[in-house]
């Protein structure tokens, strides 16, 4: 019964996505910080709590999805640079990890070969460095 209620309600509204999801950790961690440190974090937390809400209820679809797109654009950069430090760490005994001098492109070799002569996938310089 309450349930359905809600469905009614909840129909024809934007509800959560990604955002909605970063926002909530958000205003956690402000909550958190805030209620040990430093009170006015709270008040930040409180804001963003209430602008997470009515992300989720607003009809005004075009403008949250706006609004998702816009936060992919910051958050996608930063999720692969976290992405690759991961995959540094975990090939870091087999695999050296370095930059075309030329482009900055990411290359990576196999360790243990000694000076090789590197071709560059993407503006093909062609330098010689040591794994
Ligand atoms: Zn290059």
């Amino acid at each position: 019964m309450f349930f359905q209620k809600f469905q009614r309600f909840m129909y024809g509204r934007y509800g959560s996505d990604g955002f909605s999801f970063f926002l909530l950790l958000l205003a956690l961690v402000c909550t958190f910080l805030g209620s040990l440190f430093f009170w006015p974090l709270t008040l930040l937390a409180d804001a963003v709590y209430i602008y997470t809400v009515f992300r989720m209820f607003s009809r005004n679809i075009p403008a949250r999805q706006r609004e998702y797109y816009a936060f992919l654009k910051v958050w996608g950069p930063v999720k692969s640079w976290f992405a690759l430090q991961k995959r540094k760490f975990s090939e870091r005994k087999y695999t050296r990890y370095f930059k075309c001098p030329q482009c900055k492109q990411q290359l990576r070799a196999p360790r243990g070969r000694g000076k090789i002569e590197v071709t560059c996938q993407r503006c093909h310089h062609v330098f010689i460095t040591k794994t």
